[in-house]
């Protein structure tokens, strides 16, 4: 995802904020202070089902190894041999699960590169679709550093795969599920030379494409995406291009499940892969933990590594995303969009 909307955004609040400005609003009259933001009014309150059942199970520890696996591969740029060994590894854990191959060359502006999504479907009794992805992909022009994306990319990769582990076997009594390695989610050349949002998001752009035109964006309820929440200090922010009303189901899992002080304390927007399904106008969420070490250090930088990563923040964020599919499934009608 990109650090250059979370610049913008920084800014506006600094602006905003900034005592004495010259260019302060004034408000209109004392009875009719300038409105808040959007994305800063409080979430939006819902009449959700009531709890039911115990909390998700999520094999923790399971997933951490994936991580390490994953990681073990080393960079996995678009075009190297260690992508091609993570897409094979991805495949050797969904063996016996319906999966579906999206494959296909991607221009972009240092070349033609190969792009294979990976989707693994998870039927259910209700007619509808929740997508949780993840992209898998390493940052192109760290391709020659020791960069591994611990938590950008691995972390989520590995919590689907253990979220099809929870999902395999056991029919489910609601909408299907559909988890969704996505690739080359990440810039070709760097950020600061040409804007993320022209350069980046190729394979999760070509399923939503492919999904308009085949009639599945219109079965799908919600899609749900995962990126860099393996942060052992782990502050899920409420981004601001994603369905409020999806969010404040997020929430509630998070609540129900008692991690809630995980979530939401910061907003800020969001250039990642949920933009082309929301713009198609299928709610989405992005959970995403942006600030990643002091001043995100962390981040897009071969400090990336998996000593920085917390099972604990794997389970809660896979909990909730099993949770929110519990809660979705019950919810009838769900919201307009
Ligand atoms: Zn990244």
């Amino acid at each position: 995802m990109s650090a250059l909307k979370l610049l913008a955004g920084v800014l506006l609040t600094l602006i905003l904020a900034a005592p004495g400005c010259n260019n302060e609003p004034k408000p209109q009259s004392p009875s009719t202070p300038p409105a808040a933001p959007a994305y800063e009014s409080p979430l939006p309150s819902l009449t959700l089902p009531p709890d039911s059942g115990p909390p998700p199970a999520f094999d923790a520890d399971r997933a951490m190894q994936y991580v390490k696996d994953i990681v073990k591969f080393g960079p996995r740029p678009l075009g190297s041999a260690n992508h091609k060994q993570v897409e094979e590894y991805i495949a050797s854990r969904l063996k016996g699960d319906q999966v579906e191959d999206d494959v296909f060359a991607a221009d972009t502006p240092v070349g033609k590169f190969p792009v294979h999504n990976i989707v693994a479907k998870f039927p259910g009794t209700k007619d509808g679709i929740i997508i949780f992805a993840s992209h898998y992909d390493t940052n192109y022009p760290l391709r020659n550093t020791s960069y591994v994306g611990a938590n950008d990319g691995a972390s989520t990769s590995a919590l689907l795969l253990e979220i099809a582990n929870q999902l395999r076997g056991k029919p489910r009594d609601g909408y299907s599920i559909w988890l969704v390695w996505d690739d080359a989610e990440e810039a070709m050349i760097p950020d600061t030379e040409r804007p993320f949002l022209s350069d980046s998001l190729y394979g999760i752009t070509h399923l939503a494409e492919k999904w308009e035109a085949d009639g599945t964006l219109k079965k799908t309820k919600a899609f749900v995406l995962a990126d860099m929440i393996g942060d052992a200090d782990l502050n899920v922010d409420r981004d601001a291009n994603s369905t409020p009303w999806l969010q404040s189901v997020v929430y509630e899992s998070a609540t129900r499940l008692g991690y809630q002080s995980h979530f939401f304390a910061r907003t800020l927007p969001m250039d990642d892969d949920h933009l082309p399904f929301v713009k198609r106008d299928v709610p989405s969420v992005d959970l995403i933990d942006f600030l990643y070490g002091y001043n995100n250090v962390f981040w897009h930088t071969p400090q990336d590594t998996v000593d920085k990563l917390s099972p604990k923040s794997l389970e809660i964020v896979g909990s909730v995303m099993l949770e929110t599919a519990r809660i979705l499934d019950k919810m009838d009608p769900l919201p307009p969009k």
